[in-house]
């Protein structure tokens, strides 16, 4: 039995189905041990193209290196991989990264991968499965990945999905708190303190308000795609135009600021404290929702770099 690394690379078309399918194609050449979180990788060298999706995975099997390499390329063939351009964009790439056995080198094939040392993209996930991977010259996976330092890889999800049943409890839990303030300020806010105090409710008034106009300018622009579950509905186009072009949650901000205003207006302490809780909710929701919108759009990661304000157009 050899124990191998194997990496796998997508960015063009279902990124995620093709590393799915790749990973499946692998799993019928023996037994899949272990499995690297996803990455998402800025592409180097080539023609310009869209980001990487990256993983590693441990395969025990029987194949001789050539065998498993002659499988590797045939997976790739079956998932509509063309080789017109060096470094061009594929639909799954799969490179041996390296094995446990003796560095090999031939025409056809080299073990460790010659650029598996230089390449975050190989040596984060495989560091997270197999530190002590050889990577050539002695050195392993965990050492390199010290050597090389960052090069635009980020861990976007740790399983393979394009959704989990947290997404479900996240789109609840934004719900209750939701209800929760409106309680709130129904239990202990009052009409009065407009009279008391009248600089606070105006600010309230005042915030409710603009939270109102980005939210409804946010669900002009997200017409029927929008959802409360943090994975992008069915078919839906990657948002980027109108209020999308200011901030990238401007539905959220929009309402955290009616939440906040509200709270204000009425003088509610409970509503207050809602809002504090809604704000970390939002802010943990969003982070999720963008991991599984980058898994899904591939201009997602250049939009997020156009667009950098979150919630508050301008501010935050
Ligand atoms: P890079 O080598 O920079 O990752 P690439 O993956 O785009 O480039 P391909 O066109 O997929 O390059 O592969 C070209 C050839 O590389 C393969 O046909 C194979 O014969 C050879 N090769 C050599 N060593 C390996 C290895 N460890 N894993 C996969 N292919 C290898
Ligand atoms: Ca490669
Ligand atoms: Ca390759």
């Amino acid at each position: 039995m050899t124990r191998y690394a194997i990496g796998l690379g997508s960015n063009l078309g279902d990124r995620l189905e093709n590393l799915r399918a790749g990973d499946a194609g692998l799993s019928q050449l023996g037994k899949i041990t272990a499995r690297s979180a996803l990455y998402e990788t800025e592409p180097i060298g080539g023609p310009r193209q869209d980001p990487f999706l990256n993983a590693v995975v441990l395969l025990e099997s029987e194949l001789e290196p050539h065998r498993l390499l002659d499988a590797c390329l045939e997976i790739e063939a079956q998932r509509g991989r063309e080789r017109s351009v060096d470094w061009g964009p594929r639909t799954l790439d799969i490179d041996i990264i390296t094995y446990d056995g003796p560095p090999l080198s031939d025409d056809r094939l080299t073990i460790p991968h010659p650029l598996a040392a230089d390449r975050e993209f190989v040596l984060r996930p495989l560091a997270e499965i197999w530190p002590d991977a050889p990577v050539g010259d002695d050195t392993t996976a965990r050492e390199q990945l010290e050597e090389v330092g960052p090069q635009g890889v980020d861990l976007l999800v740790r399983q393979w999905v394009r959704d989990r049943p947290v997404g479900s409890w996240l789109a609840g839990a934004q719900l209750a708190l939701i209800l929760l303030t409106v309680i709130g300020v129904l239990i202990d806010g009052s009409a009065e303190n407009l009279d008391e105090h009248p600089v606070i409710s105006a600010l309230g008034l005042t915030l409710a308000i603009l939270g109102a106009a980005l939210g409804g300018s946010a669900s002009v622009s997200a017409g029927r795609d929008l959802t409360v579950k943090p994975e992008p509905e069915e078919g839906a186009d990657l948002r980027d135009a109108g209020v999308y072009r200011l901030v990238r949650h401007p539905m959220y901000g929009g309402l955290l600021l009616m939440v906040l205003g509200a709270a204000l207006a009425a003088g509610s302490m409970y509503a207050m404290v809602g809002w504090l809780a809604l704000t970390i909710l939002v802010l943990v929701k969003a982070d999720y929702e963008e991991r599984l919108l980058r898994i899904r759009y591939p201009a997602y990661a250049s939009y997020r770099r156009r667009v950098p304000r979150r919630l508050i157009p301008g501010i935050f």
